[in-house]
């Protein structure tokens, strides 16, 4: 039996950054709480292992003691979070993923020249909410729908995206955009890291008969990553585990050649647990 590990896999650079600006303030702030506002990263591993350093969770900014740390998330953070932080004397540090930021800065300047911007992403998710965040003048186009179509006025919107979604499904969605709005402006920010870990699963041998995506059930990209092993080969079967310890040893018996795919956030350790598991 062939076993193969796709690349590019374990963390992207994003949540490498994220990971090394927790540890970084609970290392310059060993006096007082250090906080992570949400999830540091979509991976439950990830958060439970920087519970152990003493850098603890909340959902919600307003249940972090006055005068402790923060640590906003890789996704970024709705803008209003800022003032709330500021009038709680919090000492703030921003994990945001810089993929994440420069789509944020290219809203900002549209807006700034008045354009409005109609964008693509999963509604209730942080990157999503904290662009959303920017101005009403950011529309979501969510599930095939945009919301407050005809409340958009400009004839050359820019259309921009989440960085973590379906490389084959924001083609069908620019085309639609393009439709009511020929003129819009296609920035397609779907991040490397998420595209090229999507094209590894579309364009595996022939001869693979078991796809093994492993990651969180939280994390976008990784969900994607089981939606394009199920659109680009259905008839093989692909699998989404957490870990090992979710691996059926049944689902890789009689399997000839298998490809376990991951998410951005998922990490190396967890990944090579899996890998050992089918072998031994
Ligand atoms: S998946 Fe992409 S956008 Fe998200 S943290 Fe990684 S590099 Fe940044």
């Amino acid at each position: 039996m062939k076993v193969e590990i796709l690349k590019p896999c374990a963390y992207c650079a994003g949540v490498n950054n994220a990971i090394n600006i927790a540890l970084k303030a609970r290392q310059e702030h060993h006096d007082k709480d250090v906080y992570v506002l949400g999830m540091l990263v979509h991976n439950n591993f990830v958060v439970r292992s920087l519970q152990k350093q003493n850098i603890l969770s909340a959902s919600n900014i307003n249940d972090i003691p006055d005068g402790s740390v923060i640590i906003f998330s890789a996704h970024g953070h709705k803008e209003e979070l800022d003032e709330v932080a500021k009038k709680k004397n919090l000492i703030v540090y921003d994990s945001v993923c810089p993929k994440v930021l420069s789509n944020i800065k290219l809203i900002k300047e549209n807006l700034q020249k008045g354009h409005e911007i109609i964008y693509i992403g999963q509604q209730g998710h942080p990157e999503a909410e904290a662009c959303l965040s920017l101005s009403e003048k950011v529309i979501l186009f969510h599930k095939n729908i945009l919301k407050n179509y005809q409340s958009i006025s400009d004839d050359s919107p820019l259309v921009i995206n989440q960085t973590t979604l379906n490389i084959l499904d924001i083609k069908d969605i620019h085309e639609q955009i393009l439709k009511v709005f020929p003129n819009a402006r296609i920035a397609n920010e779907i991040c490397a890291s998420t595209r090229l870990r999507q094209e590894a699963i579309k364009n595996i041998e022939k001869d693979v008969d078991l796809i093994i995506v492993v990651g969180d059930v939280n994390s976008s990209n990784t969900r994607r990553l089981l939606e394009i092993a199920q659109q680009c080969h259905p008839n093989i079967q692909s699998i989404m585990i957490s870990d090992a310890s979710e691996l059926d040893k049944a689902s890789t018996a009689n399997k000839n050649h298998i490809v376990i795919s991951s998410g951005a956030s998922t990490p190396m350790e967890i990944i090579d647990e899996v890998f050992n598991k089918i072998n031994y």
